[in-house]
């Protein structure tokens, strides 16, 4: 078995440029993921379902610039990938308006089934945002399948990014990311994500809940502070991150830190290393605009 497949839905994203103009682009937490892995040099598949448009034609051709492997990817006769668009407010804060809803990728694993290469991968990586998209007879049947894949030596990475939205209630985000945690032998959550999903305003709170799972490799990432490894059910490991003095855009920093933290897991570094690679990564992105910024401003800004 070889490399990781990543499951998700990439959209198109239209980015304020100079008020009305808008920039358009390609994104998706799954997808920002796949594109770093690959500029780490690890042997990355996307899985996801498109359309027949331009714009699937569009992202098919910047994967394959990305040099991440497209053979997962299976195109639906009439529907399209979903949109989401980048609004500016005043204070600099952003939002978000998403049209998903009849997305292509909404379709992953009811109408379209998992292709086989999915799991002849070394790792399968998926988010809170893929479980939420499909449905929840797509949602069991995958998890199934996760288990038989796991039995046979496959491994599991596993990001919870809640979105309230994406979800009908919190109660089946909670149940589902509970069920995925059981499946997974790499998580990498966001500490705010779980004090939102669990309602914890106490970070200990959370802390000790997520300790109490028992993970074999459980990573918790705070922004600007030490992420915080723990293996096994063991103590909390702090791993400083790199200081940022120049934040221009946030988005995508936790994709990118997955992306860093896997590759140099998978070229056997220890968890702290590990770390600090993802928040290179991380802390290359989060000083340019957008979730996939320029490949030479990647390499340029995040070697040490
Ligand atoms: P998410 O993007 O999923 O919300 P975080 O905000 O925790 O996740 O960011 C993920 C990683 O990005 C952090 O672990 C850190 O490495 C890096 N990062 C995010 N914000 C900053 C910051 N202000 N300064 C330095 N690193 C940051």
């Amino acid at each position: 078995m070889k490399g990781i497949a990543a499951i998700g839905e990439v959209m198109i994203e239209l980015a304020p440029l100079h008020p009305p103009t808008l920039r358009l682009g390609y994104a998706g937490d799954t997808y920002n993921t796949a594109i770093y892995l690959a500029r780490h040099g690890v042997p990355v598949s996307y899985c996801t379902h498109l359309g027949q448009d331009r714009h699937s034609d569009a992202i098919l051709a910047q994967l394959a610039h990305e040099q991440v492997n497209t053979q997962l990817i299976s195109r639906h006769p009439i529907r399209l990938p979903g949109l989401y668009m980048i609004n500016n407010l005043p204070d600099g804060e952003r939002e978000f308006s998403y049209w998903r809803d009849q997305s292509a990728a909404r379709l992953l694993f009811s109408e379209v089934q998992p292709p086989v290469g999915l799991f002849e991968h070394a790792m399968i990586y998926l988010s809170g945002i893929t479980l939420a998209i499909i449905s929840p007879e797509a949602r069991a049947h995958l998890f199934e399948q996760l288990a038989d894949y796991r039995a046979r030596g496959g491994r599991v990475a596993f990001d919870s990014n809640y979105r309230p939205r994406l979800w009908p209630d919190q109660a089946t985000a909670q149940n589902t990311t509970r069920q995925c945690l059981q499946l997974t032998d790499i998580a990498l959550l966001t500490l705010d994500d779980e004090q939102l999903l669990w309602g914890e305003a106490d970070e200990a709170i959370s802390l000790a809940r997520l300790r109490a799972l028992g993970l074999t490799e459980l990573v918790v990432k705070r922004g600007a502070k030490p992420a915080l490894v723990s293996e096994q059910g063991g103590d909390w490991q702090p791993c400083p991150v790199v200081k940022v003095s120049n934040v221009i855009d946030t988005t995508a920093a936790g994709d990118s830190f997955n992306a860093g933290y896997l590759s140099a897991r998978l070229m056997s570094a220890n968890c702290a290393t590990a770390v600090r690679t993802g928040a290179l990564c991380a802390g290359a992105v989060i000083q340019h605009k957008g979730a996939i910024v320029d490949r030479d401003a990647y390499n340029t800004s995040h070697q040490d």
